[in-house]
């Protein structure tokens, strides 16, 4: 049986500017193995509120998350499509829970390359990611502290190492913009930028506790653990996305209904 073909084309919603995939994980890792089975190259990122704030403040990075897969991540983007198109999103998808998700029920054997996070970092989150998913070989790792100058360089040794999946951390816009610039010397099939998923598998952070996650709230505890490099994208950013998010349902109510056709 053809699985490409059992698996419609999933819908998208517009959440401030970004086109954002409306999917279950089960339907999100489905389509994503059909594309990949069919051949097609898939760029994967998350729209939290902070990134939809980063995409608001310069074109040229919500442009070019329109080249790519993306998935909900947390209470804020929800929101967002609850007061835009009267509906949540069937489940949260944050790349943290995610990518490791995606990875575990792909049965097929993958070469991941793990780049990003401080030294150590990516080994540590290696040995973790294949606990979970000992089906995969790890093709490489590197961590993420790099010059501009070097990122050629850096996605020509990733290409040598012929991956299929390549994991990106080097925080947002930096994984995307990475992804996006070097894609076609990359060749890999499936990028994705993953954030803190590293320093989370190699246990540098914590988590929050389950039942914190449970009321979305896993935002408030990363807060708690890290004010002062986090103050300014939860308690400014927060603010900022949800008069974003008014601002944009208030200009939609002051639209003049659309005209019947004659
Ligand atoms: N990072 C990196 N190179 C950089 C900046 C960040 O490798 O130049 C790594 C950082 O060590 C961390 C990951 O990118 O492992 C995510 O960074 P951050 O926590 O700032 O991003 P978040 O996922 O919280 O948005």
């Amino acid at each position: 049986m053809n699985v490409a073909s059992t698996h419609p084309i999933l819908a998208t919603r517009d959440i401030l500017g970004v086109p954002v995939l409306a999917a279950t994980a089960g339907e999100a890792v489905a389509a994503i193995e059909a594309r990949l089975a069919r051949g097609e190259r898939i760029k994967l990122a998350f729209l939290n509120a902070h990134t939809s704030n980063l995409a608001a403040a310069d074109d040229g990075f919500r442009t070019l998350l329109g080249d790519f897969t993306v998935l909900n991540d947390g209470v804020g983007v929800d929101l967002a499509s609850r007061v835009l198109h009267g509906e949540r999103f069937p489940e949260n998808l944050n790349g943290t829970d995610f990518t490791p998700r995606l990875l575990a029920e792909s049965k097929r054997p993958l070469r991941l390359f793990l780049l990003g996070a401080r030294p150590g970092v990516a080994d540590e989150a290696a040995a973790a990611l294949l606990r979970l998913a000992p089906q995969h070989t790890i093709a490489g790792t590197r961590h993420g502290y790099f010059a501009p100058s070097e990122a050629t360089a850096v996605a020509a040794e990733i290409a040598a190492a012929k991956p299929d999946v390549l994991l990106v951390a080097l925080g947002n816009p930096g994984q995307e913009r990475f992804i996006q610039a070097q894609f076609d010397r990359l060749g890999v099939p499936l990028a994705i930028g993953v954030g803190a998923l590293f320093d989370f598998l190699a246990g540098r952070v914590s988590r929050a506790p389950g039942w914190v996650r449970g009321l979305r709230a896993e935002w408030l505890y990363r807060l708690w653990r890290e004010p002062k490099r986090l103050w300014r994208r939860y308690v400014l950013g927060n603010f900022k996305f949800i008069s974003r998010l008014l601002w944009a349902r208030a200009a939609r109510r002051r639209m003049p209904a659309s005209a019947p056709l004659a």
